[in-house]
């Protein structure tokens, strides 16, 4: 019998997962993006494996190891843990531009090797990042794509897999795309909360 595969959502780290803090490797400055812990959750409950995929060019650099990305791995984990959930895997490309590798973001190489890793279906998965590199790695590993519209997109050069399949603001609104069953806009007995209160939660206030 065929071993069934899974399904992850693939998050970028700075900037989606949490706030970017360029080249940061200090797990006091780490802070999520907000209502990051209630969207994590709710793609977790919804049966989707979590896992990182993060361009570290700083390792490259020598601004940092790639072993101090093992303390900010363990500061997301302790972050989340209020929240009832963690991420499943970190994955991270700690090459430069001009390294010429294949895991660097925009390429496709990490998403693909965490799927083999964990066994997963491209094509019932997502990327979620917050520039259109994100996007073009996810899109060209098979995935289905949201770009996190926050800013930190600035160049917006457009081409062959760099359009996503929806803009979000944030987090949660990814969450409510890929799983509109989770959502909780059903209010059925024993369901999952609100989206009203799962923004209260977030700390994020309901009304723009
Ligand atoms: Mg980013
Ligand atoms: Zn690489």
């Amino acid at each position: 019998m065929a071993l069934a595969l899974g399904k992850a959502v693939f998050i970028d780290k700075d900037g989606t997962l949490i706030r970017d803090v360029p080249y940061n490797v200090d797990p006091r400055w780490l802070r999520l993006t907000p209502g990051a812990g209630v969207a994590v959750r709710r793609l977790k409950n919804a049966g989707y494996k979590l896992i990182v995929i993060s361009n570290q060019p700083g390792v490259a650099r020598k601004l940092f190891k790639e072993s101090d990305l093992l303390a900010i791995n363990g500061e997301i984990q302790t972050l989340l843990a209020p929240y009832g959930v963690k991420m499943d895997a970190f994955y991270y490309c700690p090459h430069g531009p001009g390294d010429g590798c294949e895991c660097r973001k925009p390429l496709p190489g990490l998403i693909l090797r965490a799927a083999e890793d964990h066994a997963i279906d491209l094509r019932n998965s997502w990327m979620i990042g917050d520039i259109l590199h994100d996007v073009e790695a996810g899109n060209r590993a098979g995935c289905r794509s949201i770009h996190f519209d926050n800013g930190n997109e600035t160049q917006w050069v457009m081409g062959e897999c760099r359009q996503p399949e929806y803009t979000v603001k944030g987090l949660i609104e990814a969450a409510n795309l890929i799983f509109p069953a989770a959502s909780g806009s059903v209010n059925s007995s024993g369901g999952d909360r609100t989206d009203a209160g799962a923004y209260k939660e977030a700390g994020l206030a309901t009304t723009k």
